[in-house]
């Protein structure tokens, strides 16, 4: 069978299911939005902005106006998967307000509906599928609608067809490597009868350094500093929805960065599918005019006045160096959070994988973690199940766990992804084999997180508060610069504030604490 043949047999089986339920009627009814007035789009504009040399997208503000007839049309994203998909979104949602767009309420009001979609797992793919079918009557009660798929899914070779096949409705259906052309692939999907399809295999060079970008919120901001990933780990699907490593020049992140602290915001959070690998693409590796993800996280420390806490997010245990941890350690603003996927504890497994790190090379990174940082909190990636993994392979990952004492950890059964080289590979597991093994390994993982939680009792955390909890009218939630979520009593008038809580009750993923009234010594 060919890899192609491999990635046809995969989504044929998940359009086969989406198929059924939707003959069925077992999809859920479309949940009907609040009527009301629909949002205001801040696009997020970086006039002030203009680096020599830096590419910016030019946009018609009249273009919405013109595609639907009618000043200030609607848009929707619906979006799945990852951080860089939200953030995408709301990349997507910055040039739409720039072309004239507001943000509807919900689908059902939408004149632009846009499903941002994931591939990583199979059960992603399911989920945006399912729901892409159930809002179809949506064509019906408003036949201007224009539709769109993008994202992930479009990218895996092959699935263009099937998307088109399975959804005959479409508009229209794009990639990740051309969001900034979305004026015109808009203003062709109303234009044009056919589905307009545009899906390119990279990034081109046109692709802008600086995008407008309507963020969810005005406290805590998504910064890409790099796209791609170049690591090709056999499971991942990530590498041929993504692309090669593209970094961000770092004038044009810093200038983001303190655009954002001028807005109000006061968290960023650093983001690329392996932050450690930042700048080799655009500064080389070592010597002379090497410019790496350490050196970009003490400029960003130094020069964003306004901001109070960085995070960064993907690591990669391989790329991860001592002086990178040396320099995260002395910038007063980088929270003391690590992010370290290991995947298995086993090096045998860690081969297969094509992780490049063994289990002794990624305790020593955990080793100089917790000597230079040792309140810093680790959390983790974990798959179970990868094809040919072995009960004593498996007992390698939960003795990890447990020499390593995560703070928390995602945790996922094997999803095969066709056109993979480990979708290739013998000795597969079962599906209850894996959810044996996950079950067990989620035991483990709990009962650490929650003794972690437990020691926290009684000491004193600051909390950056970022609104009610759930509605609740006087109980407020934020987090720990180690990134826990607390919640407390209090009122909206905290939002957006630093304070001092004491932890009074543990659980295992989040902590109930009290405002401290007066001054005392932080944990
Ligand atoms: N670049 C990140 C890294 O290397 O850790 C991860 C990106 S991926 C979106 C997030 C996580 O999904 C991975 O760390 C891995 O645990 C999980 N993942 C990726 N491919 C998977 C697969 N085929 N089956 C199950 N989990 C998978
Ligand atoms: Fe996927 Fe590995 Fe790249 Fe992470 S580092 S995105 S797991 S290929």
């Amino acid at each position: 069978m060919t890899q192609k043949d491999h990635k046809a047999d995969d989504l044929n089986h998940i359009l086969d299911r989406v198929e059924q339920m939707m003959k069925d009627g077992t999809l859920e009814l479309l949940p009907m939005a609040e009527q009301g007035a629909t949002e205001d789009l801040t696009p997020g504009g970086f006039d002030h902005l203009e680096p020599a040399g830096v590419a910016q997208m030019q946009i018609d503000p009249e273009a919405g106006r013109r595609i639907h007839g009618k000043p200030e049309p609607r848009v929707h994203i619906e979006t799945f998967g990852c951080q860089m998909n939200e953030h995408d979104s709301e990349i997507m949602y910055g040039i739409l307000a720039q072309m004239g767009y507001v943000k509807a309420q919900g689908p059902d009001d939408a004149d632009l509906l846009l499903f941002n979609t994931c591939a990583v797992r199979e059960s992603a793919v399911e989920h945006a599928f399912g729901r892409i079918g159930q809002l179809k009557p949506l064509k019906y009660t408003n036949p201007d609608l224009i539709i769109g798929v993008c994202g992930c899914v479009p990218q895996v070779e092959g699935q263009v067809e099937r998307i088109k096949r399975m959804f005959p409705y479409l508009d229209l259906i794009f990639g990740t490597h051309n969001i900034h052309r979305l004026p015109e692939l808009v203003e062709r999907a109303r234009s044009e009868r056919e589905t307009v399809v545009d899906v390119w295999e990279s990034m081109g060079d046109d692709f802008p350094d600086i995008l407008p970008a309507a963020r969810e919120g005005d406290l805590k901001a998504w910064v890409t500093i790099m796209y791609g990933c170049d690591k090709h780990c056999t499971y991942c699907i990530v590498p041929t929805t993504r692309g090669k490593e593209r970094s961000r020049p770092y004038e044009v992140i810093l200038a983001e960065v303190q655009e954002l602290a001028r807005q109000g915001f006061k968290e960023i959070t650093l983001l690329g599918q392996n932050v450690n690998a930042y700048g080799k693409d655009l500064y080389g590796r070592h010597g002379e005019g090497a410019f790496d993800f350490g050196d970009l996280i003490e400029l960003i420390d130094r020069n964003s006045p306004g901001i109070e806490r960085i995070r960064f997010t993907t690591n990669h245990p391989k790329d991860f160096t001592r002086k990178m941890v040396e320099q995260i350690a002395r910038a007063e603003k980088v929270c003391e959070w690590f992010h370290l996927p290991v995947q298995s504890g086993s090096d045998s497994v860690l081969r297969r994988m094509k992780r490049s790190y063994n289990r002794k090379q990624y305790l020593r990174l955990v080793g100089w973690i917790r000597e230079l940082i040792p309140d810093a909190v680790i959390t983790t990636d974990i798959i179970v199940g990868f094809p040919g993994e072995t009960e004593e392979e498996f007992q390698e990952t939960l003795s990890l766990v447990e020499e390593v004492q995560y703070d928390a950890a995602f945790m996922f059964m094997y999803s095969e992804r066709a056109g993979t080289p480990a979708a290739q590979m013998e000795d597969r597991l079962s599906v209850p084999e894996k959810k044996e093994r996950l079950q067990r390994l989620m035991e483990v993982q709990n009962r650490i997180a929650r003794a972690k939680n437990e020691a926290r009792v009684g000491k004193v955390y600051d909390i950056l508060v970022e609104g009610l909890d759930k509605g609740k009218p006087d109980v407020v939630f934020g987090r720990t610069r180690g990134n826990i979520l607390v919640t407390f009593p209090g009122d909206e008038s905290l939002r957006g504030r630093i304070v001092p809580v004491r932890i009074t009750r543990a659980g295992t993923w989040t902590l109930e604490g009290e405002l401290v009234e007066s001054p005392v010594t932080l944990a």
